[in-house]
């Protein structure tokens, strides 16, 4: 539950649900939310996997998954394992022998559908080689593979269907014991997605994996995504998330952590606050605030910043953020530290200038922060 007695209309109450481990990352049980992304690259490729890995972890992903199709590529994971700063999942589809060479392998977690993969035997010995290898699963359902059954007894996807799949697959993991696991049910279709994931909040407390599959592009994949997740996150519902865009894994982080960002439920990097400019503004804001993104991408300290054209807005926001810049001067603008006026600095030098005043920021916040984990020890 994250708490604002002064202002509760910002308040999410989270859902409760029971805490699994993804290697040394808790997922549900109040966890703070993960983002997830898939690589792209042939996990054969073990230097290209893990350059996008890494790529990945940089921009802030916590778990990353890697297909793993082939023996080639369970033998390869090992490698991906040791040269990852963050647990890997193996995405399994129905051979269960890489199942239990992906875990032997180091994988922190097995994406698979226990009913997918054969006899019970097969799933027993799955659930050993998970078990023995401290290996946690994510159950994933998806409304375009649901079970032939469950199609015809309910006529198409539905979140009845898609549910009732989920539980069957729990079923066969309970049954021999196993309770590390946690489950999705994705589907391209927003409203299908969302019903779904409604109705699987009420019967299970498994800690639940979000997400819009097939969501699109980059622009078109965003908008859905946030539509679908984050009304999903508003009602409490999400332990962890993984936007799917047809764009680079990088950019999925991204917009995962962008829109845990702007529900308050994660923090990261500089929150830039900017107005979309008119005929007021005092210098270009659209550009300005382009090239801000870029050059501030590497700030991970959380904190805000506002961009904003004139003093229609501008001093408003800026009494809301750690650092703000104000237009409106001939030829120059107001700096504003900490929500108070600070000093005036030239239009054709704010941008180094703010970027000074952000990295500054960063590190006081940083120190802070040092001293008092010190102090807490
Ligand atoms: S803050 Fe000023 S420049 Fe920006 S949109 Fe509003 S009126 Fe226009």
């Amino acid at each position: 539950m994250s708490l604002n007695p002064v202002r509760p209309w910002r308040n999410i109450d989270r859902r409760p649900s029971r805490r699994i481990m993804v290697g040394n990352v808790p997922v549900g049980g109040g966890a703070p939310i993960s983002v997830q992304t898939m690589t792209n690259t042939l996990t054969t490729d073990v230097a290209g996997t893990l350059g996008q890995v890494l790529a990945a972890a940089e921009a802030g992903a916590d778990i990353v998954r890697v297909s793993t199709p082939d023996e080639e590529s369970t033998r390869a994971l090992r490698e991906i394992v040791r040269g990852s700063p963050v647990p890997i999942v193996a995405d399994i589809h129905f051979h269960y022998r890489r199942a239990i060479e992906a875990a032997e392998a180091g994988a922190a977690c097995l994406r698979i559908n226990p009913g997918n993969i054969g006899s019970p035997e097969r799933v027993r010995e799955v659930v050993k080689a998970a078990r023995d290898h401290g290996c946690s699963m994510r159950i994933g359902v998806n409304a375009g593979s649901l079970e032939r059954h469950l199609l015809e007894q309910y006529g198409e996807p539905c979140p009845e269907a898609m549910v009732q799949s989920g539980l069957d697959h729990i079923k066969l993991l309970q049954d021999l014991d196993f309770h590390e696991f946690k489950i999705s049910v994705k589907a391209s279709d927003v409203f299908l997605a969302a019903a779904a994931y409604q109705a699987l909040a009420e019967v299970t407390d498994a800690p639940l994996h979000l997400g819009i599959t097939e969501a699109g592009g980059l622009m078109t994949g965003t908008v859905k995504s946030a539509v679908g997740l984050g009304f999903l996150l508003w009602m409490g519902i999400g332990d962890t998330i993984r936007v799917s865009l047809s764009a680079d894994p990088v950019e999925e982080v991204r917009v995962g952590y962008e829109i845990l960002k702007s529900l308050g439920l994660r923090h990261r990097g500089v929150q830039i606050i900017s107005c979309p400019s008119c005929a007021r503004q005092g210098f270009d804001v659209i550009k300005t605030v382009e090239v801000l993104e870029k050059r501030l991408a590497h700030i991970k300290t959380p904190m805000s910043l506002s961009i904003i054209g004139c003093v229609v807005n501008g001093p408003g926001e800026a009494l809301m953020t750690d650092v703000g810049f104000t237009g409106g001067g001939a030829g120059h603008g107001m700096v504003y530290l900490a929500g108070k006026q600070s000093h005036r600095m030239d239009n054709d030098r704010m941008v180094d200038h703010i970027v000074e005043q952000v990295e500054a920021k960063a590190a006081e916040l940083e120190a802070a922060r040092a001293a008092q984990a010190q102090a807490a020890e």
